[in-house]
């Protein structure tokens, strides 16, 4: 039985053990379900929340980004942010909203800061990039640095009390008011690991998918940087860089609106992909699949229509009915199949 024997601050008014035991159960509780990994956690009731993503076009207004050639960042981003934001509000089980719709200057706080009160569960920010040498080419993905972290870490710390901690503990958030320093610390720095690890997983994922979709990638590894817009206490965050604007090969697919359907749609697939494999608590994707569900495709080789019927979820019988194929027909590479009426 947990007693405590010291009469100063915080306890000396309360009197009865029943109240410590109380204090002690639900703090205990709210520690196991913070550090549990979503994946992890079975039997969560049935929610069908989408999950909601924000979608953060870099820069914008006054704040052009990298400009090349008549060709600004700003535009770039928010070109491929809107294709990523309407394949995603496609899905079953996803929401997904722009920190900005238009040409309009929105500071880096207050991006995040949408993010917290859109209590959104995932945060993607599209970039393009610049260097000065024009053979470097290639998309980046980037999560916060352990710098980054620390910093997170130090800001939490500082001022633990004026900030209230969102839990993700069920289909309802439950607001965690502030326990006395030490506690409230080790919650602090458990949530700002466990959001890093998941950081780290969904970087790899869209990565992994920009690679299978052959996108050129820049460095075949997730990259670290202390970035502000990274700085998240407890929503998964990455930055993707779609590619040098320095570049001609890369300044002429980036502009191109075929490549940034292309590049939207591979994102899309990488997101799917670690939704399936983290769903965050208390939305649709811990007790559904989230299917992956293009309007057409292209076929590759090795493929079989069994086997691109399987990707998508369709009957072999269904693939055929929507592209009038014959029962032994089969596509040749390069052959657009439609996946949907
Ligand atoms: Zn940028």
């Amino acid at each position: 039985m947990l007693r405590y024997t010291h009469h100063d601050g915080l306890f000396r008014l309360i009197n009865k053990d029943w109240i410590y035991y109380f204090i002690f159960i639900s703090l205990f509780q709210n520690l196991i379900a913070y550090t549990q990994t979503p994946a992890i956690k079975k039997g969560l009731p049935v929610s069908d929340q989408p999950v909601k993503i924000l979608i953060d076009p870099g820069h914008g207004g006054r704040d052009f980004g990298a400009t090349y050639d008549a060709h600004y960042e700003k535009n770039i981003a928010l070109n491929i942010a809107k294709k990523l934001q309407h394949r995603l509000n496609q899905i079953t089980g996803i929401r997904a909203a722009l920190t900005r719709e238009q040409d309009v200057f929105v500071k880096v706080i207050d991006r995040r800061r949408m993010a917290s009160r859109m209590k959104v569960d995932l945060f993607i920010s599209i970039h393009a990039n610049a260097s000065d040498d024009s053979h470097v080419k290639g998309a980046l993905v980037v999560t916060l640095s352990q710098q980054g972290i620390s910093r997170l870490n130090d800001i939490w710390q500082q001022e633990p009390y004026k900030h209230a901690l969102r839990i993700q503990s069920g289909p309802n958030n439950m607001l965690l008011t502030p326990y006395p320093v030490p506690v409230s610390s080790l919650i602090t720095r458990t949530s700002i690991r466990n959001t890093s690890i998941l950081s780290q997983l969904l970087a790899r994922s869209v990565l992994n998918t920009l690679q299978d979709n052959h996108i050129l990638i820049h460095n075949h590894h997730t990259m670290k940087q202390d970035l502000i817009v990274l700085r998240a206490l407890d929503v998964p965050s990455i930055l993707i860089e779609s590619g040098f604007m320095t570049n001609a090969q890369d300044l002429k697919q980036l502009t191109s609106a075929n490549y940034q359907h292309h590049f939207a749609d591979s994102v899309t697939q990488g997101l799917i992909d670690y939704l399936n494999k983290c769903p965050p608590e208390g939305t649709y994707a811990v007790n559904h699949m989230i299917y992956y569900t293009p309007n057409d495709y292209i076929v590759k080789a090795g493929d079989t229509l069994l086997k691109i019927a399987k990707q998508f979820n369709l009957s072999l019988n269904q693939i055929k009915t929507l592209n009038y194929l014959n029962i032994n027909d089969m596509p040749k590479i390069g052959v657009r199949l439609k996946l949907k009426n």
